[in-house]
């Protein structure tokens, strides 16, 4: 790129000294191009050094947006950014300001005065509020007879420019028009190097390289990531039959409507022909696969309005995860795309992991989510209580309530193979309000019968802890007198790290209601951090309490736990004791409560009624 001075008119009658800042402008600007410096570094410093040659001036730049129907401000270093909003969508036409005025006729345009000037007739509540006297402002011009912007000079004082002053504005505006240009022909040949021009999709280099950064990360924070493959089931016979022009609407409607049913966490792409990817990443927890296949494929139960037309179409997807089905981007794809022929051959409309076994499970998920909320109506979920024993006394202290689902045919299914996908699917909140309405129910009607009091514990998963259920939750303490004392909830490390629960559980609090950490020790926050929370009680994870007796790494954890846990002042519950050792041990360290197997499994309410002597 050659400094390039535009010939100047007789009337542009400069001095040598003159003459040389402006050379000088131009050569540092388009050094600073050559050095590859972000353009917008060079448009800023380009309104600066214009700012200093000219006292009291505000030098900005104005640009078309993307369609091209009005103007925003793209540098302005020293104008205020209220200034600039009111800027932001200028129109140009004859008197819509300098720049406006400007863009519009293709020709710079000095106002000495903006308070008389009918170029300015329309601004006259922006000159009020910032004081604007006058405003000279040069065309950026991407082909002769059309601006793509404007380069302007603004003061507070009335004024006309010297030739000078025209002089630097319109080499401003050469300068900023290279610039520009520049920027808009590599913004294009990356949209053509990493989009898909049919659908504007990322296309397969750009898919494949997204891929791997997205593998060195889940390696780093050793976490899982899926790769979709989805093959139109019978594309082919419309783009026959219809030809390439239908073919590639009906591309683009798939493309939009995918895109539609994705979040930040996926990246979408058209591989090529009507394949197309998706990468799905897990920053935190495994197996969210299930709701999007299924919100894919229910894409496809629309029929297509393409050029009146209705087609219909399905998809068939390949699943393959990492760090399980391959390490690498080119493996991953490869069996996703093996998974794809499988979902092909066992009738087209499905999807297929790479992973058989998984294939099986999100096939049960889905189904289990469907029958669900039937069960609910149907009374099928049931509430069991295992029961807490105070080490000292062996007295029962509490109970805790854990969820059964009943089912008709496929018997009783454990909570942990519903809880998550009732929490993904949001069923949790009605699920959850029903275990709370039954076990509180329970309690009381056992103890206004005479039945002495002991503790009832709840879990609430992380989607359970909003304000809209703990007005619920309340209503129903309430609405049936119940002894909140009695009452503890059990939540989990990961859901106590958000502000937002953080702000609920204090509610809870404030109800009178004692919180319990549960599966402590699984999670993230650190012993010190429980000091900021409003618990009462930490339950101890049944995974350091399965191999107590022989790992020496868990004895240490589990009397650090201990130790600390009780210099805050709480209560511990060591859950999952299966042994008389693990519970001498546990005695020995100075564990408050027992629960676990050798004590009691989880009992329905009958057989709970059995131990009340042990009250
Ligand atoms: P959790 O809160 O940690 O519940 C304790 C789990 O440990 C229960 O499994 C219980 O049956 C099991 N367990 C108790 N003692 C022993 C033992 O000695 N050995 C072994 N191996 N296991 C023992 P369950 O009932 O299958 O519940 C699993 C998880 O499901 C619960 O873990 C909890 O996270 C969730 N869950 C259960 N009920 C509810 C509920 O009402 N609401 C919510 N949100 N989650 C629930
Ligand atoms: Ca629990
Ligand atoms: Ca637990």
């Amino acid at each position: 790129m050659t400094p390039h001075v535009i010939s100047l008119s007789p009337e542009y009658s400069v001095t040598t000294e003159q003459a040389e800042k402006l050379l000088r402008l131009q050569r540092e600007t388009l050094e600073q191009v050559a050095l590859g410096v972000d353009y917008r570094e060079i448009l800023d410093s380009l309104c600066k050094t214009a700012e200093q040659m000219v006292s009291d001036s505000l030098a900005s730049i104005m640009v078309y947006d993307d369609t091209g129907s009005f103007l925003t401000v793209l540098a302005a270093p020293s104008i205020p950014p209220v200034a600039i909003e009111v800027l932001n969508g200028l129109v140009p036409s004859e008197h819509a300001g300098s720049c406006g005025t400007a863009v519009h006729s293709n020709q710079p345009q000095y106002v000495t005065d903006t308070r008389t000037d009918r170029r300015w007739c329309d601004l006259q509540s922006f000159v009020d509020s910032f004081s604007i006297g006058a405003c000279w402002s040069c065309p950026i011009k991407i082909k002769k007879d059309k601006a793509m912007g404007s380069f302007a000079l603004s003061s507070f004082e009335k004024r006309a420019p010297s030739a000078f002053y025209k002089q630097l504005l319109e080499i401003s505006a050469h300068i900023a028009g290279i610039i520009l240009k520049r920027q808009q022909e590599e913004q294009s040949f990356q949209k053509l190097a990493y989009y898909d021009a049919l659908t504007g999709l990322a296309n397969r280099t750009s898919f494949n390289s997204q891929l791997s950064l997205a593998i060195e990360r889940a390696v780093a924070q050793n976490s899982q990531l899926a790769v979709f493959i989805l093959d139109l089931d019978g594309f082919k016979d419309i783009n026959d039959a219809q030809g390439r022009n239908i073919g590639d609407m009906v591309l683009k409607w798939v493309a939009a409507k995918l895109q539609s049913a994705l979040t930040e966490a996926h990246i979408l792409a058209r591989l090529g022909g009507d394949e197309f990817a998706i990468l799905v990443k897990y920053p935190d927890k495994p197996l969210t696969i299930e709701p999007l296949v299924s919100r894919i494929l229910a894409l496809f139960k629309q029929k297509i309005p393409v050029a009146q037309h209705e087609f219909s179409l399905s998809t068939s997807i390949g699943i393959s995860v990492f760090p399980d089905d391959g390490q690498s981007a080119q493996n991953l794809l490869r069996n996703a795309d093996t998974a794809l022929h499988e979902a092909k051959k066992s009738g087209r409309n499905c999807a297929k992991s790479y992973n058989e076994k998984l294939t099986h499970l999100v096939r049960r998920k889905m189904d289990l989510m469907t029958d669900m909320r039937a069960a609910l109506i149907n009374a099928d979920f049931i509430l069991y209580y295992q029961p807490q024993f105070c080490q000292k006394t062996n007295k029962l202290l509490a109970i805790e309530a854990l969820v059964r689902w009943q089912h008709p045919e496929k018997g009783l299914i454990p909570p942990n193979d519903f809880i998550p996908i009732a929490e993904q699917s949001g069923f949790i909140n009605e699920l959850g309000l029903w275990i709370f309405t039954e076990a509180c129910q329970q309690c009381k009607k056992w103890w206004d019968s005479g039945v002495p009091y002991f503790s009832l514990a709840i879990n609430l998963s992380v989607k359970q802890l909003n304000a809209e259920n703990m007005q619920k939750f309340e209503d129903i303490l309430i609405g049936m007198n119940f002894p909140v004392q009695n009452l503890e909830i059990e939540v989990t490390e990961s859901l106590v790290m958000h502000q937002e629960s953080l702000h609920e559980l204090k509610k809870l609090e404030a109800m009178g209601i004692r919180i319990s950490m549960d599966d402590f020790g699984t999670g993230h926050s650190s012993l010190a951090q429980l000091k900021n929370l409003p618990l009462s009680k930490l339950k101890i994870d049944r995974s350091f309490i399965k191999d107590l007796t022989n790992n020496e790494n868990d004895k240490v954890i589990v009397k650090t736990i201990i130790a600390m846990g009780r210099s805050f002042g709480l209560k511990i519950v060591a859950e999952g004791v299966e042994t008389v050792e693990q519970q001498e041990f546990l005695v020995e360290q100075g564990c408050d409560l027992i629960q676990g197997y050798l004590l009691s499994r989880p009992i329905p309410p009958e057989e709970l009624e059995n131990l009340f002597d042990q009250l």
